[in-house]
């Protein structure tokens, strides 16, 4: 099973789309809870980590790394 790896300010895909369209998420708050913030509206969720983990699939920008050098795990 694939360690994720996340930190604060990334932009991460979720399994399911936001319902106003959005699928990228902005995590702006880290602890024993995580808040995302959805980049399409803005709305922010406050969710457990273990279930902020289960419900990301991946991170699509890193704030730090810039660019993601994408491993290679396409489909
Ligand atoms: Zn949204």
């Amino acid at each position: 099973m694939e360690r994720k790896v996340f930190q604060l300010g990334d932009i991460v895909q979720m399994k399911k789309n936001h319902p106003c369209g959005s699928n990228e998420m902005e995590i702006i708050r880290m602890g024993m809870d995580i808040r995302i913030k959805c980049v399409g509206c803005q709305h922010s969720v406050l969710i457990p980590r273990a279930k902020f983990e289960k419900n990301m699939k991946k991170v699509l920008r890193s704030k730090n790394a810039g660019e993601e050098s994408q491993e290679s795990n396409e489909k």
